[in-house]
């Protein structure tokens, strides 16, 4: 098994669901954990949970739509820690919404964050994979990075995009610098992230698919699985959904 034990993991969107219930998982495996979001406050709450369980944290507020705050994430991990072994990219919002509602706004914000924030994290932390030969980013698509249906456009074409970006980067980088690319494609996952749909005519759908959500410790777990298999295994993609979602 590849141990998780010591590995440095930047843990973006580490504030709240999937990205808190990941770093508990990860640190209780001994992972060196740094965490990012910008809710500083549940941050340090996490972090000092953490670590008073026995576990190595630390926490940098960070917008992931800003390239340099991430640039400035992997500088503060590598100075921490002497090395980052592995960034898990699940900062995200949802904001869903029909498109003739025209919610601009909420598009920008979606692609700021859903797809630049991943290309950010990639551009930050692959010179220190590349210099070492080894390394693992995990990307955090949906169910709707493989299917659209309506008021998913854009988070979907978010989400279609982190899965393009994740594979384009295991072509190019696995083979020539051994860096392992994985996708996790939730389905309905128990979190915050309905909370960022403002469009009336899409929040009784998405109440009712939500309805069986799953809890966000099996993604964490599904995140777990991925690292620790072995330094020549890529887990390359894993969708996990409530058993009772189409
Ligand atoms: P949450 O809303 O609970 O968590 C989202 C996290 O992203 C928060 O920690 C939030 O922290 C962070 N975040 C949002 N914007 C930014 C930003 N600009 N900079 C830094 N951090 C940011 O939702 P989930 O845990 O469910 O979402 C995690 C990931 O999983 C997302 O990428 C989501 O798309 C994906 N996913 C979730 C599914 C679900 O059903 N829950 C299904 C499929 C995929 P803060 O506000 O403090 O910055």
């Amino acid at each position: 098994m590849e141990m998780i034990k010591d590995s440095v993991v930047i843990l973006t969107g580490a504030s709240s669901g999937i990205g808190e219930e990941t770093a508990k998982e990860l640190s209780s495996k001994g992972a060196k954990l740094v965490l990012a979001a910008r809710r500083e406050e549940r941050l340090q709450t996490l972090t000092e949970e953490i670590n008073s369980n026995g576990g190595q944290a630390v926490y940098k507020v960070t917008d992931v739509a800003s390239s340099e705050q991430i640039v400035e994430l992997a500088q503060y991990a590598h100075e921490t820690f002497g090395q980052i072994d592995v960034l898990v990219n699940n900062a995200g919002l949802m904001p869903l919404s029909l498109l003739n509602k025209q919610k601009v706004e909420e598009w920008d914000t979606m692609i700021d964050v859903n797809i630049k924030g991943v290309l950010y994290g990639i551009n930050a932390v692959l010179p220190y994979m590349r210099e070492r030969k080894q390394g693992h980013i995990i990307n955090l698509s949906s169910v709707a990075g493989h299917v659209v249906f309506p008021g998913s456009a854009v988070y979907s074409g978010t989400k279609f995009a982190v899965r393009a970006i994740t594979d384009g980067l295991r072509m190019e980088e696995s083979p020539e610098s051994n860096i392992r690319a994985t996708i996790i494609s939730p389905g309905a996952v128990s979190t915050e992230l309905t909370t960022t749909i403002t469009d009336e005519d899409v929040k009784g759908g998405v109440d009712q698919l939500y309805s069986d959500a799953i809890k966000p410790d099996s993604i964490a777990r599904t995140i777990r699985y991925a690292m620790e298999e072995p330094a020549e295994v890529a887990v390359n993609e894993i969708v996990v959904r409530p058993t009772s979602q189409q």
